[in-house]
């Protein structure tokens, strides 16, 4: 059988693999953190950190195809791994969407809109942003944020210094504040012969920063889901898109969208995924990457899926045995750590009004 190498091995990466088994291949994962989630479902584990030139070599060693379950990789090391590896998504994608600078120009390169925006180097160069852009917005670090970590909401001027200690961390973009109704994702496929998928759009809430609950169909018109998918392969369009990208939007109270970022592969928001279609998010990805002709996307019924994070394991881990029709995935991870993702709950509905208030009433996510 042929070997799937993926560089990064959390839960994404797991999800990956478990799609891939099923299909027969064999995997191989780089990753420095021991037991991590893929490790567990890999055959083949490099325990070396992402940017180790052996580490790769190895892995190019190994793998027929190489891909990768997170953004933050070395773009020159991956550069160089092209040479002796097969990597059909390619390096520019990772390094367009590794920065938001980037990730921003070539959005609004697409002609799709994002939120007014500055670039910020200087505090010099916040002063001015925040007189030309208003408040609120919102100081974003280029590079390495995550669950709203490297970012800071201005709501006053007087806030200004204490915000651009985020320029520590390298450049940064300060965003407009977009009074959004709701914030929804669609996930795009695209293998290499350009063959192209939309999964359904999900509606999702975020608590603090983190990815809550999504809700699938999101509740959106026609018209806006048409722009998401036109949005989504212009960009994937521009990126020259091979594999899968999620694309964030905000949805504006007259049903215009904005994209907020986007992310080169599976994401949390396509779990639902797994349950509600006739292939996953991950199953789909691999496909793309082995240039395979892709599967019908549609979605077979409406699906809640609720994230499970350290603080909910042991609500769920009781919910088991008295929710029979939840889909319950835990990702292996042994420290439940406040705030930290675990796993997560995918419930198929008919009834979404009955399905909302039977999470609400578990009480697992209400503190
Ligand atoms: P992740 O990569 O985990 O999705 P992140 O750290 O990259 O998160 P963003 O997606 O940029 O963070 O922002 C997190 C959340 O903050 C958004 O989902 C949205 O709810 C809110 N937010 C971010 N930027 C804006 C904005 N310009 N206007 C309104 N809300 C915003
Ligand atoms: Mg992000
Ligand atoms: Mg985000």
């Amino acid at each position: 059988g042929k070997t799937i190498g993926i560089i990064g091995g959390g839960q994404l990466g797991r999800m990956m693999a478990l799609a891939a088994k099923e299909a027969g291949f064999r995997i191989a994962v780089l990753e420095p953190a021991e037991g991590a989630p893929c490790t567990q479902t890999a055959d083949i584990v490099i325990q070396a950190p992402y940017n180790d030139q052996n580490a790769l070599k190895q892995l190019a060693e190994v793998s027929d195809v190489i891909t990768y379950e997170f953004e933050n990789i070395d773009y020159e090391g991956l550069k160089e791994l092209m040479n002796i590896a097969y990597i059909p998504q390619g390096a520019e994608l990772i390094r367009i969407t590794q920065n938001r600078i980037f990730e921003k120009e070539a959005i609004a390169g697409a002609g799709v809109p994002v939120a007014p925006y500055r670039v910020i180097k200087t505090e010099d160069d916040l002063e001015q942003a925040i007189a030309e852009l208003g408040l609120p917005a919102v100081l974003k670090t280029a590079t390495g944020g995550y669950d709203g970590k490297g970012q800071f909401v201005l709501r006053e001027t007087s806030q200004a210094s204490k915000a651009a200690a985020l320029l520590g961390h390298g450049d940064c973009v300060l965003e407009q504040w977009i009074p959004f109704e709701k914030e929804i994702s669609v996930i795009i496929t695209r293998n290499t012969e350009g063959e192209t998928t939309y999964f359904p759009a999900a509606e999702n809430i975020h608590i603090d920063n983190i990815l809550h609950e999504s809700i699938v169909p999101a509740r959106i018109s026609k018209e806006t889901k048409q722009a998401a998918h036109e949005a989504a392969e212009k960009i994937a369009s521009t990126l020259s898109l091979v594999g899968t990208l999620a694309v964030e939007m905000f949805v504006t109270l007259d049903g215009g969208i904005y994209i907020n970022e986007v992310a080169p592969r599976p994401h949390n928001s396509g779990h639902y995924t797994i349950e509600a279609c006739g292939i996953s998010q991950f199953g789909q990805h691999i496909r793309a990457i082995c240039n395979w002709p892709l599967k019908s996307t549609a979605l077979l019924k409406p699906a809640v899926m609720v994230n499970v994070l350290g603080e909910h394991v042991e609500g769920v881990t009781h919910a088991i045995t008295q929710k029979p029709e939840w889909s319950i995935h835990l990702y292996g991870k042994d420290e439940a750590k406040e705030k930290r993702k675990m796993g997560h709950v995918t419930i198929l509905t008919d009834n979404l009004e009955e399905t909302l208030n039977d999470i609400e009433n578990s009480h697992i996510w209400t503190k």
